[in-house]
């Protein structure tokens, strides 16, 4: 092939697969107040990132202390990161100090280097810190396949402040406790419990109106680490994905799960396969998915993970 040809070629190739990536004024973060110095980034989005929606999928929060501010989950890209930075510069004149990654998938974290050189403290599960490093550029290469080059380049920041068991801090005043989740929805992952509002911001343990993701995870200890956050009794819950709920949201999504898990165990006692299960999920869950978009979407692959779980369980 000549070189011109090649030129030529690679001149047609790059305007259909990337477009160019989005600014932070791209992103519509409009801080919400949902208790006393807590908001919450809710994206309008219920779907995988995507050219439309620029990538921006999961919600995020931020917490302004006397003496800082907390950040709850970064977004997918650097550039989100800025437009939270700058959401956040619309409330409060104070810097980040803190952020938690709440786990690993790359729509929660990638945005963290937009605060490097305030060089916050980051808190993560060790277990979803170490697959952040390990997949940070499948993370941003795929993220940018599903958005056309939207989220574009992203430098990574990784976390520096493992959180091994529940963490009671005080952070410039505000009581902030980080729950282990016990690897429920995936490995390493923490919700955020704030005492004094009685808020949680729950990362991806809490789907709201968006079917969950549950094949990195235990669908069991999803259910009990579920049970011990009602117990909490919080007046609103953010969740990873979805809008912003109170407590009723909690036995809602449990429903889910024990019912996921209960109709896999069904076929799986009568011997049906599991392409053959799903069709039983579809059936046992047909009342509780129309709360929850994007079932269709991923009930294979639901189904494909939890039926090994329940096999070894149920034998
Ligand atoms: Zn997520």
């Amino acid at each position: 092939m000549s070189r011109s040809l090649v030129v030529l070629l690679w001149i047609l190739w790059v305007p259909a697969v990337a477009q160019t990536a989005a600014a932070p004024e791209d992103y519509p973060m409009t801080p919400e107040a949902v208790a006393e110095g807590v908001y919450a980034l809710i994206t309008p989005a219920r779907d995988f990132p995507n050219a439309e929606n620029l990538g921006w999928n999961a919600n995020m929060a931020f917490v302004v202390t006397d003496d800082g501010v907390l950040v709850v989950d970064t977004g997918s890209s650097e550039t989100m990161g800025i437009a939270i930075r700058n959401a956040i510069a619309t409330v409060t004149e104070q810097p980040v100090r803190w952020v938690v990654n709440t786990h690993s998938h790359g729509d929660h974290w990638l945005g963290n280097h937009a605060f490097a050189d305030l060089q916050p403290g980051i808190f993560a599960g060790p277990a979803a810190a170490a697959l952040m490093e390990a997949q940070a550029e499948g993370w941003i290469r795929n993220f940018n396949e599903m958005t056309e080059g939207r989220t574009g380049a992203s430098r990574t920041l990784f976390p520096n402040m493992p959180v091994t068991g529940i963490t009671d801090l005080d952070l410039g005043g505000t009581r902030v406790v980080l729950l282990p989740s016990g690897d429920s929805h995936s490995p390493g992952d923490i919700a955020v419990w704030l005492p004094e509002s009685r808020t949680l911001i729950a990362g991806d343990v809490v789907y709201t109106d968006r079917a969950p993701s549950v094949w990195n995870g235990d669908v069991r200890q999803w259910i009990s680490f579920l049970d011990e956050l009602i117990r909490l009794e919080p007046r609103v819950v953010i969740p990873g994905h979805g809008r912003i709920e109170g407590a009723e949201t909690l036995p809602r999504l449990r429903h889910y799960l024990a019912t996921l898990w209960a109709a896999v165990e069904e076929g799986v006692l009568e011997g049906l396969p599991d392409f053959l299960t799903v069709d039983l999920v579809r059936e046992r869950m047909a009342d509780i998915v129309v709360d929850y978009p994007g079932f269709e979407d991923k009930v294979n692959r639901s189904v494909t993970h939890v039926y090994p779980d329940v096999e070894q369980t149920a034998f």
